[in-house]
């Protein structure tokens, strides 16, 4: 069965043109992911729809309701009945969620998916955040205007696991954070660049690292662990700690990490 991502949105049409782009329109075309979006005005009630107002206790911005999401979640959830789907765990966007991870993704890649709600404004009335949610996701510390982005992140990183919709299915696997290191560094055509005279004021090599063109397999899997190694310890040191722990890095990355400096 798909990955179904039930979306809860105030603005839907944000989703538009990633229903027509790359790997997420491949979600939304071929349903390797299932994402079904639930513009929340649609639960709202009375003349004006409203789905916010003003927070209790004062200061500035509005508040979202928690009637209108109430009512949207019960609708998802009959849909998911009625599909015979599991009743998906249901997810809110917040910069004081924990931090979305790689790890995070793969699981919920192999999962039935969730409920994702798009919060906006101040935020959501805390009552539905207590009685539905079940875990809040943050993309980073820093504050955006809504959960659209955060969403089509979150189904843009999962999509891009499920089987058949990378073009070449191994190319994920040697992405940053698949083997917990980050990637190493690529290179196509030409073999050797004809720098434009004002184009290259950092004196960076013309040519392509050599062990890429030696066809020696060997080699080349070895210079671009090395590379993944060197990069990782200059930038995110931790997770050089993290694979050790884990018992990931061999004699060799030990003896290539000492010699290295940074
Ligand atoms: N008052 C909130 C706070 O300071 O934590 C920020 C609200 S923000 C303007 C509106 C919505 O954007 C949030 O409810 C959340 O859904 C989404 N959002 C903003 N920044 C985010 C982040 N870093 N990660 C995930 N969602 C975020």
């Amino acid at each position: 069965m798909a990955v179904r991502f039930d979306v809860i949105t105030l603005f839907p049409e944000l989703f538009a043109p990633f229903q027509t782009v790359g790997v997420t329109r491949r979600a939304f075309e071929t349903k390797a992911v299932d994402v079904r979006l639930w513009p929340l005005r649609d639960f709202a009630e009375g003349v004006y729809r409203r789905v916010d107002d003003r927070p209790f206790g004062g200061g500035p911005g509005m508040v979202m309701l928690v009637e209108p999401l109430v009512r949207c979640l019960s609708a998802i959830r009959s849909d998911q009945d009625a599909a015979a789907a599991p009743r998906l765990p249901v997810v809110l966007f917040s910069p004081a969620g924990k931090p979305l991870t790689q790890q995070r993704v793969q699981q919920l890649a192999e999962g039935p998916g969730a409920v994702l709600v798009c919060g906006r404004y101040e935020g959501i009335d805390q009552r539905f955040i207590d009685a539905h949610v079940d875990e809040e996701i943050s993309l980073g510390d820093y504050v955006l205007s809504g959960g659209e982005l955060p969403a089509l992140t979150l189904i843009d990183a999962v999509t891009r696991l499920q089987p058949g919709v990378l073009h070449d299915a191994a190319s994920h696997e040697q992405d940053s954070f698949s083997d917990g290191l980050l990637d190493c560094p690529h290179y196509s055509r030409p073999e050797v660049l004809d720098w434009p005279a004002d184009g290259n004021e950092r004196g960076v090599d013309a040519a392509v690292p050599p062990v890429l063109m030696s066809g020696h397999h060997a080699h080349i899997a070895r210079w671009r662990r090395e590379q993944q190694l060197r990069i990782t310890a200059l930038r995110r040191p931790e997770l050089i700690e993290l694979a050790r722990a884990r018992g990931e890095l061999s004699k060799h990355d030990e003896h290539f990490l000492s010699q290295l400096t940074l």
